[in-house]
């Protein structure tokens, strides 16, 4: 039987949509107190009222911290939500990402500028933001989301995306052997293709074309990473460190077209 993760202290950037709404979710019914940031108040207020009310009577609370990773300040404050709000921080979910497409040809500087700004330095903004209040929780978890797009996988229009998301585990590696003498651990999350809002938008055709590229025939849900993410941060994930987990439906297996026909 897993231990709870009830009254920890939880930061998910980028929790306000998304993946990072499935994490605090997951988090917020397991009764930890979770504090969202994004850019947006106006979405980020509402998320975090409809995950409080519907983390039930057991649940933890969900505030929302305006904060925009790319800066350190921003990190610095969403941090400070946390121990301002809740007495400290355990669980840091670097999750705040972007992934804007551009072909090689076309791409700018400001475009590249713009990509690493969010995911790279974000991730190393919130990291050293969190870190004081991580290693004065004793057991600090530092759960990244990077992506099998660049660490496994290519797509057409996402070589700074993909990169930036084999950066974050370069990163990992290193945090994870400076951080282990404060008893934290790093590691990372790879999400296949997950059904988020924005899928929406791109119809049921493009939907079900996503899903025949996958073995467990259905798009991740944005829950499936937050069980991962909650997994990595419980008690019985403590000696688990540098580690990078995919999370895909089987997504990166299939060889050929004979192999995925096959499954
Ligand atoms: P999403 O639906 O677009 O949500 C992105 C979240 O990040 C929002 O809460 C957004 O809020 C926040 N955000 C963006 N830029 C930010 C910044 N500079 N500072 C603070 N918050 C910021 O994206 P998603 O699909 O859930 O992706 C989340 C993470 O999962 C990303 O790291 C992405 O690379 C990774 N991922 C996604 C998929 C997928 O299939 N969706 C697959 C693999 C990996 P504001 O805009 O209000 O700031």
């Amino acid at each position: 039987m897993f231990r709870s993760v009830a009254g920890r202290t939880v930061l998910v950037t980028g929790g306000t949509r998304g993946i990072g709404k499935g994490i605090a979710r997951v988090f917020a019914r397991a009764g930890a107190q979770v504090v969202i940031a994004g850019r947006d108040g106006d979405v980020g207020r509402a998320c975090a009222e409809e995950l409080g009310a519907a983390a039930g009577p057991d649940g933890g609370p969900v505030v929302f911290a305006r904060a925009d990773v790319a800066t350190r300040a921003g990190c610095d404050d969403a941090v400070a939500a946390a121990v301002d709000g809740f007495g400290g921080l355990d669980v840091l979910c670097a999750n705040a990402g972007i992934f804007p497409d551009a072909r090689l040809d076309v791409m700018t500087e400001a475009d590249l500028d713009t990509v690493l700004a969010t995911n790279v330095k974000g991730t190393f903004f919130a990291v050293q933001a969190a870190l004081e209040a991580l290693t004065a929780s004793g057991r600090g978890r530092v759960v990244l989301t990077s992506s099998i797009t660049g660490p496994v996988t290519g797509f057409p229009g996402w070589s700074h995306y993909g990169a930036s998301k084999a950066a974050q585990l370069g990163f990992m590696r290193t945090a994870a052997l400076e951080l282990a003498p404060r008893r934290i651990t790093v590691n990372a999350v790879l999400p296949g293709n997950i059904a988020t809002e924005g899928l929406a938008d791109l119809g049921p055709a493009y939907r079900a074309t996503m899903e025949a590229s996958i073995p467990l025939k259905r798009l991740g849900e944005v829950e499936d990473i937050g069980y991962a993410a909650l997994f990595l941060a419980s008690e019985e994930a403590a000696y688990i460190t540098g580690q990078a987990l995919v999370v895909d439906g089987g997504q990166v297996l299939p060889e050929t077209l004979e192999a995925l026909a096959g499954a």
